[in-house]
């Protein structure tokens, strides 16, 4: 049966947006076209047996729910086959079993606006790098359910996937939610909160650290942060203010009583020359 229009665009849809994630050789380019078996319709056709097969049941999903995610996982583990068996088909999924874990997670959080609390469980369990695009529904969901534990694992698959995808070094804690998802405009990615630089000081017990700073740092820069009347903040620590501001760095003012704790350290230290 030739393809119609909208299956081909699908299908490109599918290919790009998912990695493909076991091929076979190209021996498909020769196979006429007309003979390439759709995804969907071999999907729809078999569903029952690869939702048991593949050990996929325990996700109560619906029919259709389960058509569209398998017709996911089956363009991506199919490569360039043009034919489809339900042997080896059912042999690739198990074998990638992690990454179609993931690319279920994925599915079922685009696919259902209601999810149970099995459901958010195996979501956050197997959501991997894709927690950069789906921590504030997930956060949101399991604070609902007081699923403390699905949070802190949440956080650690955020740390993660943070410093494997978007940069080096992690964002500041943010005091409402406890991720490391904090702006310089001190806005959170996570739970959308704008915390005050009050907050977020108490929250991360600043004083301290700014006695530590004064202490670590050279005289120089500890009395540019006087000088200048703030410092840059990010997860490592206290920066001295000036050129070498990183792209994360929140920069925080200075009270006049935490410039004089400065000058109180400046005033020991040089004594003790
Ligand atoms: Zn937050």
């Amino acid at each position: 049966m030739p393809k119609s229009k909208k299956t081909k665009k699908e299908e490109k849809i599918a290919s790009t947006k998912y990695e493909r994630i076991s091929t076979t050789s190209k021996t498909s380019r020769s196979v006429s076209r007309r003979r390439f078996v759709d995804t969907e319709e071999w999907v729809s056709k078999h569903i029952n047996e690869l939702v048991s097969s593949t050990g996929l049941d325990f996700l109560n999903l619906s029919n259709e729910e389960y058509i569209a995610i398998f017709t996911r996982i089956v363009d991506a583990v199919r490569g360039d086959s043009s034919t489809l068996d339900m042997d080896t088909i059912v042999r690739r999924i198990k074998r990638n079993i992690d990454k179609v874990y993931s690319l279920i997670a994925v599915a079922i959080l685009e696919l259902r606006g209601q999810l149970s609390e099995s459901q958010i469980e195996f979501i956050v369990n197997n959501i991997n790098e894709a927690v950069l695009l789906y921590a504030p529904r997930l956060y949101n969901e399991a604070l609902k359910l007081a699923r403390t534990d699905l949070i802190e694992r949440l956080k650690d698959s955020w740390r993660h996937a943070w410093t494997l995808k978007r940069y080096p070094i992690l964002p500041l804690q943010c005091p409402r939610c406890g991720f490391n998802s904090l702006m310089p405009d001190l806005s959170c990615l996570v739970c959308g909160a704008t915390v005050s630089e009050g907050e977020l000081k108490k929250a991360l017990n600043f004083r301290n650290m700014l006695i530590e700073f004064a202490h670590k740092e050279s005289l120089e820069d500890v009395k540019k942060a006087i000088n200048y009347g703030y410092v840059y903040l990010s997860s490592i620590g206290i920066k001295p203010p000036g050129e070498n501001k990183d792209l994360l760095d929140v920069e925080v003012f200075l009270t006049n009583e935490e410039r004089s704790v400065l000058a109180d350290i400046i005033k020991q230290r040089e004594s003790e020359k």
